[in-house]
C-alpha cells in the first residue's frame, strides 16, 4: 500500500473528514483491521486565512510547498491539497516536489464524466467560482460550469469564512444555499459540484434538486483508490 501524503489543516474540520473516508475506503476495500498510510501536514490555518485576505498567492504557494517537501520526506508516495481553494497553488506545490501531485479538480472531473454530466454548478469560495483556474481544470476533463449569480456567490463565500470553516453549521445557511442549488438547475447545470471541502457539512443530498458532488469525497475516495494501487489516470468512482 502506499503512503498518502496530506496537506491539510484548511480547514481541520474538513481534513478530520479526509481522515475518515480514506481509511473508511481502505478498509472496506481490503477488510480486517486495514487502514490507511498516511502522513498529515496540518497547517496553522489562521496563517493561511492571512496569506489569502493579503492575496499573498507567493507566500501561500512557498508554505504549501514546504509542507509538501516534508510529506515527501517523511515517506509520502503522493501528496494531495485538502481544499479546493488552494490548488490556486497547486503548480507551485508540484514543482517543489518529486511525487506525484493527486489534483481535486481531477477527481471532481472524472466523478462528474463518470456520472454523464457536462455542465456542473460550481460552488465555493469566491476566487473558486470567478477565476479560471478551477473551471479550467474541470474544462480539461470537458467538463463546463456554471456559477451562482453575484449576490449568491457572496452569500456562499461569507458562509464558508464566517460558518463552515469554523465549525458553525446552520438551518438558515442551508436553506440559503438550497435555494441558490435551485437556480442552479434553472440555469441548466446537470450537477453541483461542492467545490469548497466543509460544505458537505451543511448540504446533504436532500437538500439539492441536483445530484451533487463532493469534492472532498471524491478526492478522498480517489486517493485511497491511487495508494491501494489504481493508476494514477485512473477514473475514480463518485
Ligand atoms: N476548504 C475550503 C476549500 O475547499 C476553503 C478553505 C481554504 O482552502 O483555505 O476551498
Amino acid at each position: 500500500m502506499q503512503t498518502i501524503g496530506i496537506i491539510g489543516g484548511m480547514s481541520w474540520y474538513s481534513t478530520a473528514e479526509y481522515y475518515r473516508v480514506i481509511n473508511a475506503e481502505v478498509q472496506r476495500r481490503l477488510g480486517g483491521h486495514h487502514s490507511a498510510r498516511i502522513v498529515l501536514s496540518s497547517l496553522d490555518f489562521q496563517e493561511v486565512r492571512d496569506l489569502q485576505e493579503r492575496e499573498d498567492w507567493a507566500g501561500a504557494g512557498e508554505l504549501l510547498s514546504d509542507a509538501a517537501v516534508r510529506l515527501e520526506a517523511a515517506g509520502a508516495d503522493f501528496v494531495l491539497i485538502g481544499t479546493n481553494l488552494m490548488h490556486k497553488v497547486a503548480d507551485a506545490v508540484e514543482a517543489s516536489i518529486g511525487v506525484p501531485l493527486l489534483h481535486i479538480g481531477d477527481a471532481v472531473g472524472a466523478a462528474a464524466t463518470s456520472k454523464g454530466c457536462r455542465t456542473l454548478g460550481l460552488v465555493g469560495t469566491r476566487w473558486v467560482m470567478s477565476e479560471p483556474f478551477y473551471a479550467d481544470r474541470l474544462a480539461r476533463h470537458g467538463v463546463a460550469t456554471t456559477v451562482p449569480a453575484p449576490e449568491d456567490r457572496e452569500m456562499i463565500d461569507r458562509v464558508i469564512w464566517d460558518e463552515l470553516t469554523q465549525g458553525i453549521v446552520t438551518d438558515t445557511s442551508r436553506q440559503a444555499y438550497a435555494r441558490v442549488l435551485a437556480s442552479l438547475a434553472r440555469a441548466g447545470a446537470e450537477a453541483v459540484v461542492l467545490a469548497c471541502t466543509e460544505i458537505e457539512l451543511l448540504i446533504k443530498p436532500g437538500d439539492s434538486p441536483l445530484p451533487l458532488i463532493d469534492s472532498m469525497h471524491v478526492h478522498a475516495l480517489r486517493a485511497a483508490e491511487l495508494a491501494l494501487g489504481a493508476p494514477l489516470t485512473a477514473r475514480p468512482q463518485a
